[in-house]
């Protein structure tokens, strides 16, 4: 986990002495990833990938709202720092759109996946727990989008995820040179990941997502999920087998008329429990995307 340089936030922003008070400072956790590459960690917040170059700073996300300002300051602080030019919306979770505001207003680039886009301008709510994600201000939305993929002059690539591991709005940003792929949410790094299905995001996703992943790495690339360590290929590899595994489970209990519930008690992760964390909500909601996606009156 990095483990570098942490960098206080606030010293290095310009005209400080004139601004007021700042609130208790948090320490952002900064991992070089090569020259010009970072990865920081703000604590309780998704990674971030910020390159800096001779044209300003490019964001992959951009932390929530709340902690937009920090990380804004903590990338300014960044060795070779200009002011942020483009931002990266890996997908439309409230953990990595936060900073659209600032920089949107600013008229920075906000580069998305169309489905990213619309589901930024209607409200979501989750079913399971009610919570509700109100659609952003226009300036806030991505002002730049794309349906398969795109480059940017500086030789970084991105595109479209379009499995559907957690949202039908997945997207990767490679940088070639430092062969470095940020991948959002498509791979969790730190336990279970969410399903978010009602935004598309589905369990059979997550097993092609991973598949996909490794068609864009190779031996050699360090690949950036939202959460959790950078990781290696032998590591998406293993992820896919084990969401293979769990897949065929639950399609197995749904092909056997089974229910959420049963899924459940059925304990279809039981051998990577101890390694992930405790199933229940994980398998629920992956029992429910089978609904979403293989029921054919969903
Ligand atoms: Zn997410």
């Amino acid at each position: 986990m990095g483990g570098a340089a942490g960098l206080v936030l606030g010293t290095p922003v310009r005209g400080l002495a004139q601004a007021p008070a700042q609130p208790a400072l948090a320490v952002a956790d900064m991992e070089r990833l090569s020259d010009d590459l970072f990865l920081v960690r703000l604590p309780g917040e998704a990674n971030v990938v910020a390159q800096t170059t001779a044209d300003g700073v490019l964001l992959v996300d951009g932390a929530s709202a709340g902690a937009s300002t920090a990380l804004l300051n903590a990338v300014a602080a960044l060795p070779g720092a200009g002011p942020v030019q483009t931002i990266f919306n890996t997908h439309w979770h409230p953990e990595q759109t936060g900073s659209n505001e600032q920089l949107g207003k600013a008229g920075r680039a906000i580069i998305a996946h169309e489905n990213t886009r619309l589901w930024l301008t209607t409200d979501v709510t989750w079913p399971w727990d009610g919570r509700r994600f109100k659609r952003l201000p226009a300036p806030a939305q991505p002002n730049k989008t794309f349906y398969t993929t795109g480059a940017l002059n500086s030789g970084v690539r991105y595109g479209h995820i379009p499995d559907a591991a957690h949202t039908d709005g997945d997207m990767y940003v490679y940088f070639p040179k430092q062969n470095v792929l940020a991948v959002g949410d498509v791979v969790s790094g730190q336990g279970w990941p969410v399903v978010d299905w009602p935004t598309g995001g589905w369990i059979g996703g997550i097993v092609g997502g991973l598949q996909r992943v490794q068609t864009l790495a190779n031996e050699e690339t360090r690949i950036v999920p939202a959460r959790g360590p950078v990781l290696g290929l032998a590591d998406i590899k293993a992820q896919a087998e084990m969401y293979r595994t769990i897949y065929d489970r639950l399609s197995q209990l749904l092909n056997k008329g089974r229910g959420p519930g049963e899924a459940v008690a059925a304990a279809p992760t039981k051998e990577f429990d101890a390694k992930m964390g405790a199933p229940d909500e994980f398998v629920r909601r992956s029992f429910e995307s089978l609904w979403a996606y293989l029921s054919p009156d969903a």
